[in-house]
């Protein structure tokens, strides 16, 4: 079952990214990828495998996945923020995770939590996650 998976690396965190999709490369062959600009370009180069590539995550790739998260395309995002730095798109990462709470998209933060997302027999599942019933919000009534 082919699933779709975002990929975001920060730069602190791009090696460990590469060096975690290397080991997984088999894995990750079965399935659709989608990533941030650089963190796609450096995936290509290094995994010789096509990734789709989105804006780079702070001209607003983080976004771009965001939305699609909103519209049901992506099934799990490995997103390797950086805990040490500030960064200029803060508000683009919280938006990225939050929107993952949302829809209840399953989001791995880190190389462990995304050892366990890869070997997952829900991959190769028609797994379809349960999303909160938002339908009170949709119709709430505005004074
Ligand atoms: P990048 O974006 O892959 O284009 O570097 C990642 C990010 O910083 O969000």
């Amino acid at each position: 079952m082919k699933k779709k998976i975002a990929m975001v690396a920060h730069d602190e965190k791009k090696q460990e990214m590469l060096e975690w999709a290397t080991f997984n490369k088999k894995n990750l062959e079965d399935h659709y990828i989608f990533a941030t600009g650089t963190t796609g370009r450096l995936l290509e180069e290094t995994l010789g495998i096509e990734i789709y590539k989105l804006r780079s995550g702070p001209l607003g790739g983080d976004q771009q996945i965001g939305a699609m998260i909103a519209e049901g395309e992506i099934d799990l995002v490995i997103f390797m923020w950086d805990p040490m730095h500030a960064l200029p798109h803060d508000s683009d990462i919280k938006a990225l995770l939050r929107i993952c709470m949302v829809y209840n998209v399953p989001v791995a933060c880190n190389r462990s939590s995304a050892d366990y997302l890869i070997s997952s027999p829900l991959l190769q599942q028609d797994y379809q996650p349960k999303v909160p019933d938002y339908l009170e919000h949709i119709q709430r009534t505005i004074k």
